[in-house]
């Protein structure tokens, strides 16, 4: 084995569980003494704040609306006593820019007096609006014909805290990201307006059923994140590891996930205590991490949190990615988020579990005991049903990305065409409802909305259907093509939007006809049946995985947009565009600039793949070949030297090795010309589709030939960590 490998992996296997007693403080076990201790939060604030600041606080944070300036320097100047407190000696608004990531950048509390001392200063302007010079974030032209500079301003509604390392804190205050025209360069800003949205028009419904009390309709998520750890040394010797995120190149280990003996299995130490590490830091930042286990893949783990208000539940989502990635350097591991670091075995995703509840604590989406409730259900039912049968376009725009292109469809996450999975029992339910014939286990006579009650949903039976990429599970659905590394806030912006859309055209008619002197159960009568019958074809409960899902989803009009080019293409067909528009999430001008955001965003993936790859293979795997096909050369001529026919096996060999050099060279020209081509487009839609038509394909041709070589290449000789090494080293 080539030595730098061999010590690699060496030094991975005798590598201990890192004890936490031995890093800053995070041995503490008692989650709920610590639990968001790291957070400026309502009790923080209640014992800090004068009685009636705090109160105009706590109103803004619970219904939305900005901070009065009059009471901004009291609030501020309480949060910076607060950081320096917990060490903290800069402040900086964070904020989600379109890369995908989150920024910041760092101010020192410290500003010099007339006198020439220095002294800590964070005023109420400091807090709620900032100018970071952040003109190198992509803003698919909407700040060049303003201005360069972008705007931060706080959003109120999450609460600042404090991020700590061992040698001191900084206060992170949460912020929305905006250029000089007010237009949203961010993912907080439409994921606001749609959560407003989508408010208004389910208090319609509820208003509609006699709910006089409920002040507001929130959404909730639950992100189970998924990702690979692969040892820090092993992941140094590949570039594609470093600098892509994924393995470019990689012959199937011969044990991999065949034996689902990982699965659910005992956790690694190193791993087990990179978790801990991990959940306590985001406990004190008052995120609920909960659950824990390995997934699927070798080397694939899970950790999901307990569900949140959606906005917080996407910060604090982007904070515990932040947090994977950071804490496993401390404990020799590279922490993976693509979707599919390793062909062969399972990818990464992000299952996006949303519910709607309403003020007074009401899940409604959760099917209910008495029939009013019923009903008010299945109106909500119907809506979801028409939103993702309707907008399934605009659906399939949060579950985008080069990386998420090779999991979605793979035999493993969900297809890339948008249905739902309702469940037998609740299928039953619909059919009866559109026939007027009774549910077959419901035991009473016809069908009567609103009269009849529905039957018991057992969560368990509902749930089994891994395949459908929009499942409901018991009391919430479960969106489940977004991808590990994404923020989940576009799949909620579009998931919000589409059902605000629905939850509209359905208060519209509903209101109409009690304005009409109908009761409401006779409108409902003569509603839901026809909504359930139009919107039927999205119910889909077989098996998304087969072949036969594509040509039966065709035939039923559903859309199916195999990658992220072709499905951002459609980001500016009219009726997508509508869906944002008319929820008032997104203007025409922002969409715009999204998906051009989106188009260069995955030909840069893409393009640095293809560099990547390109280099691997000049400098390491091609001169790993040379070498082994001389010295097979070399054997071969001197075999032939002593035996007669003896060297069958030897010229195989030689063959086998001079074939796929020589191919893999090709390749490797072809993926060259590919990039030039990339380089050259006229804009980014051409430099996406030439990156998915030209670079990709080469790439993969590349891959096949040093696959190929792998296994034909001396292991002394061969300088890339292997997916043996990779996925079974924890
Ligand atoms: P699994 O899908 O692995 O069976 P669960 O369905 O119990 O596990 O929960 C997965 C995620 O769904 C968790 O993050 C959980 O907090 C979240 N979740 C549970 N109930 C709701 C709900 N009503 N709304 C949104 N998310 C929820
Ligand atoms: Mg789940």
């Amino acid at each position: 084995m080539k030595h730098q490998r061999s010590s690699a992996l060496q030094e991975a296997l005798s590598t201990a569980p890192l004890r936490l007693s031995t890093v800053s403080d995070a041995a503490t076990t008692d989650g709920a003494e610590t639990f968001g201790c790291h957070v400026f939060g309502l009790d923080a604030m209640r014992k800090r704040l004068p009685k009636d600041v705090y109160r105009r606080l706590a109103r803004i944070i619970s219904e939305g609306g900005r901070l009065d300036p009059a009471i901004a320097d009291v609030v501020a100047n309480a949060m910076k006593d607060w950081a320096i407190e917990m060490g903290a000696d800069h402040y900086t608004h964070w904020f989600q820019p379109m890369t995908g990531l989150t920024a910041e950048k760092h101010d020192a509390f410290l500003s010099p007096t007339p006198d020439g001392h220095m002294i800590n200063e964070f005023s109420g302007k400091m807090l709620i609006s900032g100018e970071p010079d952040a003109s190198s974030f992509p803003s698919g032209g909407i700040r060049s014909t303003f201005e360069a500079r972008g705007y931060t301003a706080w959003d109120p509604s999450v609460p600042v805290f404090i991020v700590r390392n061992d040698n001191g804190a900084t206060l992170h205050i949460p912020t929305f990201f905006y250029a000089y025209s007010g237009e949203a360069l961010d993912r907080k800003i439409p994921l606001l307006r749609s959560l407003d949205a989508l408010s208004v028009q389910a208090l319609r419904i509820l208003r509609l059923f006699g709910n006089t009390t409920a002040q507001r309709v929130r959404a909730s998520v639950g992100p189970e994140q998924e990702y690979f750890l692969v040892d820090r040394r092993l992941a140094a010797l590949r570039p594609d590891i470093m600098l892509t995120g994924r393995t470019l190149q990689g012959a199937a280990s011969p044990k991999g996930q065949e034996m689902e003996d990982h699965y659910f299995g005992a956790i690694p130490g190193r791993v087990m205590s990179f978790m801990q590490d991990v959940e306590r830091e985001l406990q004190k930042l008052g995120i609920p991490a909960k659950t824990r286990h390995n997934e699927v893949a070798p080397g694939q783990f899970e950790l999901a949190p307990i569900y949140e208000e959606a906005n917080i539940a996407c910060d604090h989502n982007m904070l515990t990615m932040n947090m994977l990635r950071h804490l496993a350097a401390r404990h020799g591991f590279v922490c993976l988020l693509h979707e599919k670091p390793f062909a062969g075995v399972n990818g990464s995703g992000k299952h996006n579990n949303w519910s709607l509840t309403d003020s007074d604590g009401n899940n409604l989406l959760n099917p209910g005991s008495t029939p009013q409730d019923n009903a008010q259900f299945l109106v909500f039912l119907a809506a979801v049903l028409r939103a993702v049968h309707l907008h399934g376009a605009a659906l399939r725009l949060g579950a985008i990305g080069a990386g998420n292109d090779h999991r979605l469809g793979a035999n493993e996450a969900p297809p890339a065409i948008i249905s739902v999975f309702l469940g037998q029992e609740l299928t039953g339910v619909i059919e009866g409802i559109i026939t007027g014939k009774p549910a077959p286990d419901t035991g009473s006579g016809v069908m009567e909305i609103g009269v009849s009650s529905l039957p018991p949903l057992p969560i368990d039976t509902s749930d089994r259907n891994r395949t459908s990429p929009f499942a409901f599970t018991g009391n919430k659905f479960e969106f489940r093509a977004v991808g590990s590394s994404q923020s989940v806030a576009p799949a909620n912006i579009a998931l919000n939007a589409a059902m605000t859309c629905a939850l509209q055209d359905i208060a519209d008619e509903l209101e109409k006809g009690v304005a009409a002197g109908r009761t409401l159960n006779a409108t409902l009568q003569d509603l839901l049946p026809r909504l359930f019958r139009q919107h039927s074809p999205v119910v889909f409960n077989g098996n998304g995985y087969a072949d036969a899902w594509k040509d039966e989803a065709a035939t039923r009009g559903l859309p199916n947009y195999p990658d992220t080019v072709t499905a951002v293409e459609h980001y500016s067909d009219a009726d997508v565009m509508q869906v944002f528009l008319r929820a008032g999430v997104l203007s025409e001008r922002e969409m715009l600039a999204r998906q051009e955001i989106l188009f260069e965003h995955y030909a840069k993936t893409v393009r640095i793949e293809g560099d990547v790859l390109l280099r691997m293979i000049s400098r390491q795997i091609l001169p790993a070949a040379r070498h082994a096909e001389d010295s097979a050369a070399r054997l071969l001529m001197h075999v032939r030297a002593v035996t007669e026919n003896g060297d069958q096996a030897e010229s195989e060999h030689f063959r086998k090795l001079h074939a796929h050099t020589g191919q893999l060279q090709q390749a490797a020209a072809t993926l060259a010309d590919a990039l030039a081509a990339c380089r050259a487009a006229s804009d980014a839609h051409d430099m996406a589709r030439t990156a998915r038509d030209a670079v990709l394909p080469a790439m993969q041709l590349c891959r096949e030939h040093a696959d190929a070589l792998e296994l034909l290449v001396d292991d002394e000789l061969w300088p890339l960590p292997t997916y043996a090494e990779l996925l079974w080293t924890h």
